[in-house]
């Protein structure tokens, strides 16, 4: 790494989580309330890690493995090991459970399916595969990725106007 990445790196990890997913997703041409809403989506129901001490070895949104995703952006390691760089897949699962590691993999993740599947027009509500989904949706492979991208867009939209019915 040379040195303006380090202190970039370095700046970032100080944030808040929230806000350190806005600067990555910012950095890396996301949608600021889309990076969000993922994580919401994947972790946003587990504890925040704060209170570490009195929780003993539970876990929390930065450490927990899940149906095979890792951490607070619930990154699979399984399938995405190579691509990050790691020599293995339990090196993946270790380095990310690091929250900011996790967070930059997961905004990574987001960045290469917005490329492949966001329509032209930009809409949060369609995709470029064909399917009648968001293309948010990617970010879970699974058989409930369809309802998985409703429910993102749902967070995303509650971000962007509120509980506002006149919209
Ligand atoms: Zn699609």
């Amino acid at each position: 790494m040379t040195l303006y990445p380090t202190l970039l790196w370095l700046a970032l990890v100080a944030l808040p989580p929230d806000a350190e997913i806005g600067a990555w997703a910012t950095l890396r041409g996301v949608p600021v309330d889309v990076a969000r809403a993922i994580a919401s989506a994947e972790t946003g129901n587990v504890a925040e890690p704060r209170l570490l001490r009195s929780m003993g070895n539970k876990p929390h949104r930065d450490n927990i493995i899940a149906q095979g995703g890792v951490g607070r952006m619930q990154v699979n390691p399984s399938v995405q090991w190579k691509r990050l760089g790691y020599r293995s897949r339990s090196e993946a699962v270790r380095a990310l459970q690091n929250r900011h590691v996790n967070i930059y993999a997961g905004v990574l993740i987001l960045a290469a399916f917005q490329r492949r599947y966001e329509p032209l027009t930009r809409s949060i509500h369609d995709c470029r595969c064909g399917r009648p989904h968001s293309w948010t949706a990617h970010y879970n492979g699974s058989k409930r990725m369809d309802s998985y991208g409703r429910r993102v867009v749902r967070k995303v939209e509650l971000a962007r106007y509120g509980n506002r019915r006149d919209w």
